[in-house]
């Protein structure tokens, strides 16, 4: 597909976005795309650690999350800020995506894939899907959904594409040979996620990368359900 000027990524937790999009991302910026990511929930329950506490817990990912979209090269973080597990399909969650779009006016925007059938998926990211593909089409279109952001200077906006990374039915794959290092350094930001127990970050990214991009021919690949959005 075409590289645009502008992609969003509406991402449920901190570190979804570096491993659903992150090597595509980090292509398309290097060749002057505009980037901005909207981070849904603060990851306040990712830990098994017994003594971390939620609060800190948010403040230490919320740092994590700006290093890594710096290594990037991501223009802006709007941080929503919702409590993990706590997305909700709801008018409060959909005009601040909405808002994101009319502000920053994305060609592309990428999610993750709202849709399972043979998986069990993290609630939050149902829900972050569900609600951004809404918000885009019409939501986002439409003047008279959320009109008060017309006395605030907005416009309404027509995204072209959405992007949706975890899906079971990919149609686009996109090579992210170039990339894969600055995928794999940006994803390690997030220091509070990435346990070396588990084995290397990089050695998982990789891996990974390979198998998608053996479907496409590529030595590395990322792989996204699309939806044009024919306004
Ligand atoms: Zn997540």
């Amino acid at each position: 597909m075409d590289r645009p000027d502008r992609a969003m990524v509406v991402t449920p937790h901190p570190d979804d976005a570096e491993i659903g999009c992150g090597g595509t991302i980090a292509g398309w910026i290097a060749q002057g795309t505009e980037v901005v990511y909207v981070v849904c929930t603060n990851g306040d329950k990712g830990t098994g650690d017994p003594d971390m506490t939620s609060p800190r817990l948010a403040d230490i990912r919320e740092v994590e999350q700006a290093e890594a979209a710096t290594d990037m090269g991501v223009k802006e973080v709007i941080y929503l800020r919702h409590g993990d597990g706590d997305l909700e399909d709801n008018k409060e969650f959909r005009e601040q995506v909405v808002r994101a779009i009319r502000q920053h006016r994305p060609q592309v925007v990428f999610t993750t894939d709202p849709f399972r059938r043979g998986f069990y998926l993290h609630r939050d990211h149902r829900i972050c899907g569900q609600v951004t593909i809404d918000a885009t089409y019409p939501y986002a279109r439409d003047h008279l959904h959320f009109p008060e952001h017309k006395s605030e200077g907005l416009e309404t906006h027509k995204v072209a594409d959405i992007m949706l990374w975890g899906t079971e039915e990919p149609d686009t794959f996109i090579d992210i040979t170039d990339t894969i290092e600055r995928k794999i350094s940006s994803l390690k930001k997030h220091a509070s996620q990435v346990s070396s127990d588990d084995g290397d970050v990089g050695d998982f990214i990789k891996s990974n990368g390979q198998r998608v991009g053996q479907r496409a021919n590529f030595p590395y690949g990322e792989a996204f359900r699309r939806i044009q959005i024919r306004n």
